[in-house]
């Protein structure tokens, strides 16, 4: 297979500067780069050609080699894909996380930072209205002191060795494969390289969030040696709310009644998240009979019907009575059929004395 001269393919001139050769890399890339040109074989094909290129065109060595021998020169220490790979998330793993959605992780002679964990206690309410929120975050950030190339791999956090026909890439040992070493008598962070700094940020909680949710917040975790940054995951703690207890999209609640009312009926007033509503109770109501407020409950975060709330009355029976109360109660007692007021109790004594009498 005959190779297009590697200038061509980036299409600049013999005497590019590394510069220049970025620009045109990173143009020509985005262009053909194959999230943006899915199941195409010739985008695919010329993104793997401005990769080759440019691994071979950034690199002194190797562009001195190409320039003085061709292809033939190169070739043999180019390991196709795998390096386009490389030379792709050294130079773009950033920026074309940003574009694309997921990182391309981190390259040769750099680590991806480490993603952080953050417990996040909200109400009820802002978990269902959603809410942006400021927090601030333990983070570290990479110390701005001097940074020294590693002298045993030149800083590319690996070392090539050529055995026969075959190219090996060997993690490089002295600076364990980051390319870098950071300035030991640092003052600023004391030679570890990092500060632990607190960070600010401000979260945007969608309506709808349930416990145990995380949102991502992308590139928000720490910083990493040369690679890109981790990721942030918040992760929603709902606090208990006094009233409401969630069921997915529903929210449940408990409201006493009155044993008069719910004898009569009569109407009660419920709360809900933003205010209040009425319940009519009918007549001879029992405890812990749920009524269904339609649509007052949560609209969910992935899209569907808003849910209800759930009220369950509990009649409660009165207690400390006075003699005057305990009066009333006993003529009113005297008046009451069983048959025709408490068709529950009639029912179980009917059943219960058939047992009695086995007894
Ligand atoms: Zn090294
Ligand atoms: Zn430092």
């Amino acid at each position: 297979m005959s190779k297009k001269d590697y200038y061509d393919v980036l299409g600049v001139t013999k005497g590019a500067s590394k510069d220049e050769l970025k620009k045109a890399y990173r143009k020509l890339a985005m262009k053909f780069h194959p999230d943006r040109n899915p199941d195409d074989e010739q985008a695919s094909e010329k993104f793997k050609e401005l990769s080759e290129a440019y691994e071979i065109l950034s690199d002194d060595q190797k562009r001195q080699t190409y320039d003085n021998f061709g292809h033939e020169g190169v070739n043999s220490s180019f390991s196709s894909s795998q390096g386009a790979a490389d030379a792709f998330s050294d130079i773009f793993g950033d920026i074309f996380s940003d574009i694309f959605g997921g990182g391309s992780g981190g390259g040769r002679g750099s680590s991806r930072g480490a993603d952080l964990s953050y417990n996040l206690e909200i109400s009820l309410e802002d978990a269902v209205f959603g809410k942006s929120l400021n927090i601030e975050i333990p983070s570290k950030e990479r110390c701005s002191g001097l940074w020294n190339r590693c002298s045993y791999c030149g800083g590319s956090g690996v070392i090539r060795q050529q055995q026969g026909f075959f190219s090996m890439q060997q993690t490089c040992p002295q600076c364990r494969g980051e390319g870098e070493s950071h300035d030991s008598n640092c003052s600023k962070c004391n030679g570890s390289g990092y500060l632990n700094k607190n960070k600010k940020l401000s979260v945007k909680i969608p309506a709808g969030v349930d416990e145990g949710d995380r949102i991502r917040l992308s590139g928000e975790g720490e910083s990493g040696r040369g690679g890109s940054r981790g990721d942030l995951y918040i992760s929603i703690n709902v606090r208990k709310h006094e009233i409401f207890e969630r069921d997915g999209k529903h929210l449940y609640c408990e409201v006493p009644l009155d044993f008069v009312d719910a004898a009569l009926g009569g109407s009660i007033e419920v709360p809900t998240l933003v205010s209040k509503a009425k319940i009519k109770i009918p007549t001879g109501t029992q405890s812990h009979k749920i009524f269904r407020l339609n649509g007052k409950g949560i609209k969910p975060l992935r899209g569907g019907k808003v849910g209800d709330i759930l009220v369950r009355v509990i009649v409660e029976v009165p207690v400390n009575l006075n003699t005057n109360q305990k009066d009333l109660l006993n003529k009113f007692k005297e008046n009451m059929s069983h048959t025709d007021n408490s068709p529950l109790m009639s029912s179980w004594l009917n059943s219960a004395k058939d047992f009695f009498k086995k007894l």
